[in-house]
């Protein structure tokens, strides 16, 4: 393995932006880093052995060692985010996460061997095929074997302030992505380290998982409508930045997206009711991966739910899966 090239950007002062590499199509993920006492970083990369010296190179970059690490705060428990939190723990940082996120993200690590089967039953439940049910569970497992959970964390909550680059950030709580979603906000600068909560170029995933709060979908409208009236001038985000500006065209721009897609389903299901399985390849026609068939289905689930929810589509249980209609 060659140790991968990490690109370094100073964002503010002392606060710097680290571009870790992950396995994924996004290529790599942003590791925010406070090199002021106490060094702190917002969220860790996968972990990978590319992205472990990928974090180290970067972290060398910078004067810092792991070792050097007091804080890590983690906006979210996806595995490009959350994965090498465990690790950062040992080496003896104190780890925190929002308190919601504590509640359900985080969960899902800490109870892993009791939710891969809730997870599975809930996919079966939502229509996925008996045959797909060995290929999702070897996906699952690999994703597990690229996560080292911390033992201990600490939690942060919407309204609490952290000092970052010798300025005092606010904690907002940005659901959506993930229930748990975490943010930080520094009004002076405009500035938000936003993470996954807005991003360029793709769409957050917004997925409904054995574990989430009931309506994703809702907690992102409201997500989206809150980074508008807060209008950043500059984001960090967590892939296919490191930095982005034009947040609030992008938050109309995702309003749209997620508008057609309701309007797409609502007439799929009223045409043809189906399992959010077989609406979801009606939806993403092309062959996808184990990843991305995992993603069309959350992400078909969120969206029916939200309509459910709403009235505007009924839910009903036929031979142990549940049916969208019109
Ligand atoms: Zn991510």
């Amino acid at each position: 393995m060659t140790v991968p090239e990490v690109k370094v950007t100073r964002v503010l002062d002392t606060l710097h932006v680290l571009e870790v590499p992950i396995p994924f199509p996004m290529k790599t993920v942003t590791v925010t880093v406070d090199t002021a006492f106490p060094v702190t970083l917002i969220d860790t990369g996968i972990h990978t052995p590319e992205a472990r010296a990928g974090l180290e190179a970067g972290l060398a970059q910078l004067g810092l060692t792991f070792g050097d690490v007091q804080r890590v705060i983690v906006t979210h428990h996806h595995p490009d985010h959350y994965g090498m939190a465990g690790v950062l723990e040992e080496a003896g940082a104190e780890i925190f996460v929002l308190d919601i996120e504590a509640g359900y993200g985080l969960t899902y690590w800490q109870g892993w061997d009791d939710w891969l089967p809730r997870l599975l039953a809930q996919m079966h439940a939502n229509g996925l095929p008996p045959e797909m049910h060995d290929a999702q569970d070897r996906f699952h497992r690999f994703v597990r074997g690229m996560v080292v959970p911390a033992r201990r964390w600490s939690t942060l909550s919407e309204g609490d302030t952290v000092e970052l680059a010798g300025r005092v950030w606010q904690v907002l709580w940005l659901p959506g992505h993930a229930d748990g979603h975490l943010a930080l906000w520094q009004p002076g600068e405009r500035l938000l380290l936003a993470a996954d909560a807005i991003l360029p170029r793709i769409t957050p995933n917004i997925g409904l998982y054995a574990y989430s709060r009931p309506d994703p979908l809702k907690d992102y409208f409201n997500t989206l409508g809150r980074l508008a009236a807060l209008a950043p001038g500059r984001a960090v985000v967590g892939h296919h930045g490191p930095v982005m500006e034009d947040v609030v065209e992008r938050t109309a721009q995702l309003q749209a997206h997620h508008a057609e897609r309701l309007d797409f389903l609502r007439e799929a299901a009223t045409e043809t009711p189906g399992s959010a399985w077989k609406l979801s390849r009606v939806m993403f026609p092309r062959p996808l991966n184990e990843a991305n068939l995992r993603f069309a289905l959350a992400e078909t689930l969120a969206h029916l739910e939200h309509l459910s929810l709403r009235g505007q589509l009924q839910k009903a249980e036929q031979d142990g899966v549940f049916i969208y209609s019109g």
